[in-house]
This record gives structure tokens, C-alpha cells and sequence, in this order.
């Protein structure tokens, strides 16, 4: 039995950064940025209004330089009216205003942007009613990105903002990781999918989609192979339809019943284990192996168990195949709103809700952390994580957390 640490560790030394491809921008929600990429074009392009209205000398509307109060209000000649996607050729002179709407070049000579809500027009002429200074009411070329700067980092996971950056920097196809190909297959007698008939003793496969699920929020492009039952042939051919996977996770079956057969018949199909046994709660029976460059999780069979074994394991050799900056789950500090005594011997994760809107981070346990109880991790946000050697915690305490929420 090895403590967390140490079998976080032997995880992430197993995973090998996968290849990677090239696609089209709007394929990249949830991909990961493959390697450094700088701005193509300088954003914005060009020196451009930030508002509808006049485009000035700002000196102009300054006649005097009153200083602080209202300066006497400027009248200029309106030389041009010019809407977003034309360009000026003309000049603004001393004593001449441009129309200008959002989005335009700004004319050269003027320097500053006056909002139409400051002004009041008269034929060819328009009132200036408020002064602007140089650089009003405007964005300068390359403010958000010069041309060749960094826009995102390798490692970098692309969210809404980080699109919207690339395709204003220019990029159209992007390189990305290759998706790890996940494999997960569910074991047990006693296991039936949902919408087929349940029978005596029989219980729905909840692991089974929940896992999947997991995988698939985490970017692995994850296959589904069913269950296996408790027999060694109906273990190995499930097994044989993984060769392909970077990543295979089972579970159950990896306990000390006599029918918790997973360890043995990956080894017979070529894993080599790495670890069996984790000194944590829940998710003891942890197993992982290796098969070449694959990796094989078996997770217990409680659907909690499964759950945060996979948070606390996979998910982390999933950001690390990805080549993830962040190799998660996202963790944090919180502090208990309650006092929590535990059997001391094993780290445990708690199920925990965040309460309170403070300040300061509260965080509570659900109330039934038993591993059978799935709606916990339905109420949950956090993980608690209470150390081996801790008994009492004091409402109080500082408490590391772990963010379940696909962060
Ligand atoms: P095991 O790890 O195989 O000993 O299973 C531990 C417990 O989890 C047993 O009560 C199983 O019935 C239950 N279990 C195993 N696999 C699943 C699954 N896919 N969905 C829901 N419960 C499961
Ligand atoms: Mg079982």
C-alpha cells in the first residue's frame, strides 16, 4: 500500500505526451493548445474609435485650457461622416471633426474621439461640449496584441476567451493535442445497463456512463466497451478491444472478493502493474498498470469510489497526455464551517458543498460520505482533503479542496 503522493506521482511519470494535430478553430472548445502561438496580425489592426462620434484634434476642444469646470464649448467643421470598414484619406485640420461610428480608423491629425452624447450637430458644424484628451474614446493598433507577440501559451486549455483571442490574432486551423483515446469497460455479475430489465440482485451499471462522462469533459475521446462479467474470457475480450487505447479504465473487481478477477487478467493480458492498494478513503483498491504506453486504471466498483478515484488519477494523466499547463483537479483552500472527526490511517476526500458567500471560502461535508451514495457527488463541488493523521478538525481549520466541477 503506497500513500497518495507517491501514486500521483507514479502516474503522471507513465503518461507521454501524445502528438499533435492540426484543426479548424471552431473545433477547438476543450482542446489543448499544443505549443506557444504568437499574434499573426497586430490586434486590433489599426488605431480605431471606441465610440460614435467625432473624431478631433484634442486640443481643439480644449480653446484656452479653461483647467478644471467646463471649458467654453468648441464649434468645428464636420469635414467627413465615416462608418465602420472605410478608411479616411483626408486629414483632420485644426478647427475640423470627422463623423466617425464605432469600429473605424481613426483619421490622420486627429488624435482623441468626442461621444456623440457630448456633442450637439448643426448642419456642417458640430458643438463639442465636453473636452477629450489625446488618446480619448479610442484604441491604439496592437493594444491587446502586437504583431509576433505571444497571444497563448503550449498547454493552454481553449475556452470561449481563448477563441475568441486566437481568431483575432489571425489563426484559422490550430494546433492542438491529439485527444487521448480512453477505453472504459465496467465489470460484474450483478451489473445490468440502463433500459434493459433489472432482476433479482441485479444492479444498473452507473459507472459505466458516469466514467465516460468524466473522461470525455476531461478531452479524451472516450469509447464505452460495455461490461465484462466476472469471468476471466469475458474479461479478456473486452480487454482485446482496447490495443488501440492510450488511456483504459475499469471498474470494479479490483477488491479482494473472490471474484474481483481485473488485476489478475491484466496481468495475463500484458499489464504491468505499477500499483495496487492506495492509502486513501475512498478508493483504496486502487489499481494502475501499464501495458507499452498504455495506461490501465482498474477503479472499485463503488460508484463514488469510482468517481473520485478517477478525479484524484486519471484525470491527472489525462491533463498530462494532453500536456496540460494544469495538471488537475484545481485545488484551492477552504475553511470547515463544521467540526468533522474521522478515523485516522488514510487520507481521506471528503464530498463537500461550498457554503456561504463570505470572503472566506466555507466548505462543508455532505452528510453521507458512505461510497454506495452517488447523490453525494450530485450535492458536491469539493473534495475535502483531510490528512492521514487527522482525527478531530475544528470549525475553523484551513482545509485543502479539490474542485470536482470539470475545472
Ligand atoms: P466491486 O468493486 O466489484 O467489489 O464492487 C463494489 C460495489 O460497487 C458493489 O456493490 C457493486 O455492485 C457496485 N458496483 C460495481 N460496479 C458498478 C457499476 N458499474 N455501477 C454501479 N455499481 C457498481
Ligand atoms: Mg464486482
Amino acid at each position: 500500500m503506497i500513500e497518495f503522493a507517491e501514486a500521483r506521482a507514479l502516474v503522471l511519470a507513465a503518461a507521454r505526451r501524445l502528438p499533435a494535430e492540426t484543426v479548424p478553430l471552431a473545433e477547438t472548445l476543450g482542446r489543448t493548445l499544443a505549443r506557444d502561438v504568437k499574434a499573426r496580425e497586430a490586434v486590433p489592426p489599426f488605431t480605431k474609435s471606441a465610440m460614435d462620434g467625432y473624431a478631433v484634434r484634442s486640443a481643439d476642444t480644449r480653446p484656452g485650457e479653461a483647467g478644471a469646470g467646463l471649458p467654453p464649448a468648441a464649434v468645428l467643421e464636420v469635414i467627413e461622416d465615416l462608418p465602420a470598414g472605410r478608411t479616411s484619406r483626408k486629414e483632420v485640420g485644426p478647427g475640423q471633426a470627422v463623423r466617425i461610428m464605432t469600429g473605424a480608423p481613426l483619421p490622420r491629425g486627429a488624435d482623441a474621439v468626442v461621444m456623440v452624447e457630448d456633442t450637439e450637430a448643426a448642419g456642417r458644424m458640430v458643438r463639442v461640449r465636453r473636452a477629450v484628451k489625446a488618446g480619448d474614446n479610442i484604441g491604439l493598433a496592437g493594444e491587446d496584441l502586437e504583431k509576433g507577440e505571444t497571444a497563448l501559451v503550449g498547454g493552454a486549455l481553449l475556452g470561449p476567451a481563448e477563441i475568441g483571442l486566437l481568431a483575432a490574432a489571425g489563426w484559422a486551423r490550430v494546433p492542438v493535442a491529439r485527444r487521448p483515446r480512453l477505453a472504459v469497460i465496467a465489470t460484474g455479475d450483478e451489473i445490468v445497463e440502463p433500459g434493459e430489465r433489472l432482476g433479482r440482485g441485479r444492479i444498473r451499471n452507473a459507472n459505466g456512463p458516469a466514467l465516460t462522462a468524466m473522461a470525455r469533459q476531461a478531452g479524451a475521446d472516450a469509447a464505452y466497451l460495455g461490461i465484462a462479467r466476472d469471468k476471466n474470457a469475458s474479461l479478456a475480450a473486452r480487454l482485446a478491444r482496447t490495443r488501440g487505447a492510450d488511456v483504459v479504465v475499469l471498474s470494479g473487481g479490483v477488491s479482494v472478493g473472490d471474484y474481483d478477477l481485473v488485476k489478475a487478467e491484466l496481468e495475463a493480458s500484458g499489464v504491468k502493474p505499477v500499483f495496487w492498494k492506495v492509502r486513501i478513503k475512498p478508493g483504496k483498491p486502487v489499481f494502475f498498470g501499464v501495458r507499452g504506453r498504455q495506461m490501465v486504471f482498474g477503479l472499485p466498483g463503488n460508484p463514488t469510489s469510482s468517481l473520485v478515484t478517477f478525479w484524484l488519477f486519471v484525470r491527472p494523466a489525462i491533463d498530462r497526455l494532453l500536456g496540460r499547463a494544469a495538471v488537475g483537479p484545481e485545488a484551492g483552500t477552504a475553511v470547515l464551517d463544521t467540526a468533522i472527526a474521522v478515523k485516522p490511517g488514510r487520507m481521506q476526500f471528503l464530498r463537500g458543498r461550498i457554503v456561504g458567500r463570505g470572503p472566506v471560502l466555507k466548505v462543508v461535508p455532505y452528510e453521507d460520505q458512505r461510497s454506495g451514495v452517488l447523490r453525494s457527488m450530485v450535492h458536491s463541488r469539493v473534495l475535502i482533503v483531510l490528512p492521514a493523521d487527522a482525527s478531530r478538525l475544528e470549525a475553523g481549520r484551513e482545509v485543502e479542496i479539490l474542485y470536482t466541477d470539470g475545472r
